[in-house]
């Protein structure tokens, strides 16, 4: 039977919730058995990035165009994406200066005269522009409901997870 195809990539983040496949230590040689790794920049030399993913599991808020086109390009390459962690669901870190400081004066803040010319908008939730098909909270997810995603993709269903911003204890 062919193996299920899996992207995993990043936006604007921290590349935490990427780094819980890592994570999985006991179970990657099943997950690597089970699932073709077709795009994985952190854990490949040469990715290719212009395949078609049977799921992609996306990090990150997007803040820039290169973020929004990467987004685009997850949703239309994939039969399932999902929003992995807290800033893709929710915009995370980066959206938290949403409410506060504009862009240009935190820039001034950290660069002085030195402030680089950067395209940018405020950073955003995945919903915000485009659907997602499950979604796994926590910054960073917990392995195990990672590996239950996992379990209920080759299941042929998809699980539901409670939606909490940071951690189950906050
Ligand atoms: Fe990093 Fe947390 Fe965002 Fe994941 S949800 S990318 S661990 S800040």
């Amino acid at each position: 039977m062919k193996k299920p195809s899996l992207a995993i990539a990043g936006l604007t983040a921290c590349s935490g919730c990427q780094l819980t496949l890592f994570n999985c230590e006991d179970e990657l040689r099943e997950i690597l058995e089970r699932f073709e790794v077709a795009y994985f920049p952190m854990g490949q030399s040469d990715p290719d990035p212009k395949r078609h993913y049977d799921v992609a599991l996306v990090e990150g808020a997007v803040s820039t165009p290169g973020d929004l086109s990467a987004l685009f390009h997850f949703r239309n390459a994939s039969r399932l994406l999902i929003a992995f962690g807290t800033c893709a669901l929710h915009g995370g870190i980066a959206a938290q200066k949403n409410r506060s400081t504009p862009r240009p004066a935190l820039l001034r803040e950290v660069y002085g005269d030195r402030a680089p010319q950067l395209e940018s908008f405020p950073p955003a939730p995945f919903k915000n522009f485009v659907s997602v098909d499950a979604a796994i909270t926590g910054c960073p997810p917990e392995k195990g409901d990672l590996l239950r995603l996992l379990g209920a993709v080759l299941a042929g269903t998809l699980p539901a997870f409670p939606s909490y911003p940071v951690c189950l204890e906050c």
